[in-house]
């Protein structure tokens, strides 16, 4: 069971991440799932406003894709 989840009670549809405050849960829906983000994730389809953070993104969440072998 994951313990520190089930003090966060709202989960976002789009990518299940879980929000204590319904405060945060509408940032991230503003964040990550509005239309007006431009920049989309090619490996997750996740969306965001600028490029630095779709880079940390993939920084963070891919970063297996940057293997230099082959
Ligand atoms: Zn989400
Ligand atoms: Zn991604």
């Amino acid at each position: 069971m994951d313990f520190f989840n089930l003090f966060k009670k709202h989960k976002c549809q789009n990518c299940c991440r879980r929000f204590y405050k319904v405060e945060n849960y509408m940032h991230h829906q503003m964040l990550y799932h509005s239309d007006k983000n431009r920049y989309d994730c090619s490996n997750c389809g996740l969306k965001f406003p600028d490029m630095d953070r779709l880079k940390n993104h993939i920084k963070i969440y891919h970063s297996y894709k940057k293997n230099k072998s082959h």
